[in-house]
């Protein structure tokens, strides 16, 4: 899961003001601006409906409702599943203040904690992974409307092609981090990519001046691209 920095609270261009959201739905363009379009939970590319999620629970929190520092950018799945559950932020992995990038592994469409992390911390991303619904293979019913399994499993092996032909000479590091920026789910292709700095490396840029690529990655990796602690993060 790609750790997020959203950065300072935006400033509006004609007074140079910081902005202040009247509705939370207004920081929508400069979170996609910051961090791109990808939801911060699942990691899904987002074309349509994307939704400003609150990281606390807007219903309990409503001080927190129009509050920079509480938004990520979510699709409708996440944000439908994390609803208004308001888990003790110490008990959960967060993308916007841990170093997730080694917190889970992903399994035919399936996401799981790393079993190499210590109980406590699997526990953490166990519950990330609860309140997103992450884990979810939709049912028969629901199989048009949450793709977010299915398009997770098609990833996972679009990335082992890429490291395969990777390894054969066939497509360099620069061409798998603009794939990995069009086919969304960072997470899938940093762990694919473990041992290959030349990717990570990429992956792992927190800004770029190129668009494909992605932007608003925290900054807490090193020149391996290979995680680093975040400070603050509870992992
Ligand atoms: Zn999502």
């Amino acid at each position: 899961m790609r750790p997020l920095d959203r950065g300072p609270v935006p400033v509006d261009q004609d007074t140079g003001s910081l902005l202040v959201f009247k509705h939370y739905k207004d920081a929508k363009i400069h979170l996609i601006n910051r961090m791109g379009k990808f939801c911060a939970y699942c990691e899904i590319r987002l074309t349509q409906l994307i939704e400003v999620e609150h990281i606390q629970s807007k219903l309990k929190f409503p001080h927190l409702k129009n509050e920079w520092s509480n938004f990520v950018l979510s699709c409708k799945q996440c944000n439908a599943a994390k609803l208004d559950e308001n888990p003790n932020p110490d008990d959960w992995l967060r993308p916007d203040r841990d170093n997730t990038s080694d917190a889970f592994r992903y399994r035919a469409g399936v996401v799981v904690p790393n079993s190499k992390l210590s109980p406590e911390i699997q526990a953490r991303a166990a519950r990330t992974i609860a309140l997103a619904g992450l884990a979810r293979i939709p049912t028969r019913e629901r199989l048009d409307i949450d793709f977010r399994w299915s398009d997770r499993r098609d990833c996972e092996a679009i990335a082992r092609k890429k490291l395969e032909e990777f390894h054969a000479g066939e497509v360099d590091a620069e061409t798998i981090a603009e794939l990995a920026f069009g086919y969304g789910f960072w997470g899938i292709w940093y762990i694919t990519f473990e041992g290959v700095p030349e990717v990570r490396r990429l992956l792992s840029r927190s800004q770029t001046e190129d668009t494909k690529q992605y932007q608003g990655t925290a900054a807490c990796f090193d020149e391996n691209g290979n995680p680093l602690p975040r400070p603050g993060d509870l992992l």
